[in-house]
């Protein structure tokens, strides 16, 4: 990795195209660059979190872009987790039960060392996925897989063609959130489901170490609500069937519309998600916790609020 890192402003924000921010928080943790102190934005249309600015993603990811030693180390520590066989087959077992266990293929979007293809493989099915760690690519195509090489939105990917795509430990890193959930429905057959599975801004580790949760380390680089992750996944053409909030959030949703529908940006029945927060919502809150989470929490924003209806 360059010791220069390149810093780039985020002009428009992802989920809803406006250029009207506000200042979420600023860290007092060091960054995980080394350099500036992480700063988050938070659009005031449609409440989205973002790092701004962010480093240059070519640049800064070239390690993992051209495979070498640094991108090979990830590969390892991903691959020798403890327990990840067992997790990721109950993962994919768990998402085969949602598809009536008729599902014969699956898509894991930023697929790392590559686990949850193989778990995938073992339960009959055919796995392919995408990374931006040349070198985990290249493994997993000597293994026989189907595996694409870069981000996302720079990829063809075969459109409704799998019966489930994966999205585990991802969304946060993207920085294009919205369209890579988009291409989650465009990928899936009608019918088909996303297993998503992110950290979340008002989930109780968060709000008990505020600027030490991990979620403000390591790359990542999109904050979600469980709101406005919710309206984020309807909007991209989902029926969620099942949303958990722990220390996690996890969702799995059914393929209901192409993702070039109308729906509107905010629009979902928070009824599921209220009951999912509050079931975990038993910590004591520390004061100097709770004052960095703003609208997120504790005053969620209505689209007739701001308009958009
Ligand atoms: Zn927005």
């Amino acid at each position: 990795m360059s010791s220069k890192v390149i810093w780039e402003n985020v002009k428009q924000c992802n989920y809803c195209g406006k250029s009207d921010f506000f200042l979420f928080m600023r860290s007092t943790e060091p960054h995980w660059t080394g350099d500036e102190p992480l700063t988050m934005m938070e659009c005031k249309n449609c409440g989205l979190v973002f790092a701004s600015p962010r480093p240059n993603a070519t640049q800064f990811n070239k390690n993992y872009l051209v495979g070498d030693e640094k991108a090979r180390a990830v590969l390892e520590r991903k691959r020798n987790r403890p327990n990840v066989r067992a997790l990721h087959l109950n993962h994919v077992k768990k998402a085969l039960e949602f598809h009536d266990n008729k599902a014969t293929s699956l898509f894991d979007m930023g697929c790392g060392a590559g686990t949850i293809m193989e778990a995938a493989k073992e339960l009959g099915l055919d796995a392919e996925g995408n990374d931006i760690n040349l070198a985990a690519i290249n493994e997993l195509r000597e293994l026989g897989f189907n595996a694409y090489h870069g981000f996302t939105n720079q990829l063809e990917l075969p459109k409704n063609n799998f019966d489930i795509v994966i999205n585990f430990d991802y969304l946060e890193h993207s920085y294009n959130p919205y369209e890579d959930l988009k291409t989650c429905n465009e990928i899936l057959k009608m019918g088909g489901l996303l297993s998503l599975k992110t950290l979340y801004l008002d989930c109780p580790d968060h709000i008990l170490k505020s600027d030490r949760y991990q979620l403000f380390r390591a790359c990542h680089y999109h904050y979600f609500s469980a709101r406005n992750l919710a309206s984020m996944v309807y909007k991209a053409g989902f029926e969620i069937l099942e949303l958990n909030c722990n220390n996690l959030i996890f969702i799995i949703a059914r393929k209901m519309v192409e993702a070039s529908n109308d729906r509107p940006i905010d629009y979902y029945d928070y009824k599921i998600i209220d009951t999912n927060l509050k079931k975990e919502k038993k910590v004591t809150h520390r004061k100097r916790s709770v004052s960095i989470v703003s609208r997120g929490l504790s005053t969620p924003f209505k689209a007739s609020d701001i308009g958009l209806h």
